[in-house]
């Protein structure tokens, strides 16, 4: 039978349908092709034209920053560009950037642990940076893996937005968080983290700090949230054994889903709490979400905003825990 599910935090309606497809299994992709360097010349290798442009003091051993050539957000003034009494727009102010490895021939499932605490200091440091420009109102650190979710370089590589307005889905978040906080007066977040270890069916992965579990109203077959199982507001401050405690558990993740789907393509993202707003950090909770790419939106996804997942949560997870990294 299918069921509807609501996103605890946003209200917002998903249908987990399994008897359309699917079990687990069936997203396992043919066996992964071994990476190796496809071009000539990379420009993101060192020696290549980003790697010299890269900004000073931004990166660290293994890994450097640059501004993205053809950015979605300028640092420019904002310019109202329409303002009539139907449409709306402005100039694209913010940042927009890309967070390199300098290694090009391997991907995260390879990557030793410590570059995977590097990539996360490095997030830190480009969101403290970033915090102090008056302009921007929210910093989203993003990683696409495989072509199919978005990856236009092969080079690896996170980016980095970070906008003059709030992004949709935070606002959706933050509204759902705070009237959450002023009826219960409690965090929706942790109080998520609690139902997840009563139940115990959807969580994938625990260590002392953290705790994954695949969403109870996913939009997608395998999707997780990250999150730290204590309250905490801002991703920027956590502490270098936080950052290593959550490098372990990702690269777990990234591992499991590399061995037990033949590296799928994916999306990860951070949810910060914003930057400005002064109770915010009441309710909103930091997390990562994991979304790998393997199926596609159709007419009544993109009509109704409705996803129909067709492989239950439940059964994701049992998947993802008997893979062994
Ligand atoms: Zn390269
Ligand atoms: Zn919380
Ligand atoms: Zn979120």
């Amino acid at each position: 039978m299918p069921k509807l599910r609501q996103n605890p935090v946003t209200g917002e309606w998903v249908v987990i349908a399994p008897e359309r497809a699917k079990r687990p299994d069936d997203y396992i992709l043919p066996k992964p092709v071994p990476k190796k360097k496809t071009l000539e010349f990379c420009n993101f290798c060192p020696g290549g034209e980003a790697y010299q442009s890269q900004i000073k003091g931004a990166g660290t051993k293994h890994i450097y920053v640059v501004n993205n050539k053809y950015p979605a957000f300028v640092p420019q003034e904002g310019v109202v560009l329409d303002a009539g009494k139907v449409y709306f727009s402005q100039k694209s102010v913010g940042a927009h950037e890309v967070i390199n490895f300098l290694d090009h021939n391997k991907d995260l499932e390879e990557l030793p642990l410590s570059y995977l605490e590097e990539l996360f200091e490095v997030y830190q440091k480009r969101i403290n940076f970033h915090k102090e420009n008056p302009s921007i109102e929210y910093i989203m650190p993003i990683h696409n893996h495989g072509a199919e979710a978005g990856e236009s370089v092969e080079h690896p590589h996170s980016q980095l937005f970070a906008p003059c307005v709030l992004p949709n889905v935070i606002v959706r978040e933050l509204d759902g968080a705070s009237k959450y906080y002023k009826e219960e007066k409690k965090c929706i977040f942790c109080q998520i983290i609690k139902a997840e270890k009563e139940v115990k069916e959807r969580i994938v992965l625990e260590n002392d700090n953290f705790i994954v579990f695949c969403a109870y109203a996913a939009r997608a077959p395998f999707e997780m949230w990250i999150l730290p199982k204590q309250h905490h507001d801002r991703f920027e401050d956590i502490t270098k054994n936080l950052r290593k405690e959550l490098a372990e558990i990702f690269q777990v993740i990234i591992r499991k889903l590399y061995k037990g789907l033949n590296d799928p393509p994916f999306n990860f993202y951070l949810h910060n709490c914003p930057i400005k707003g002064k109770h915010h950090g009441l309710y909103f909770h930091w997390h990562f979400e994991i979304v790998p790419r393997l199926t596609r939106f159709g007419g009544f996804e993109f009509g109704s905003g409705m996803i129909i997942d067709v492989v239950s949560p439940e059964r994701s997870a049992e998947f993802l825990r008997k893979v062994k990294e």
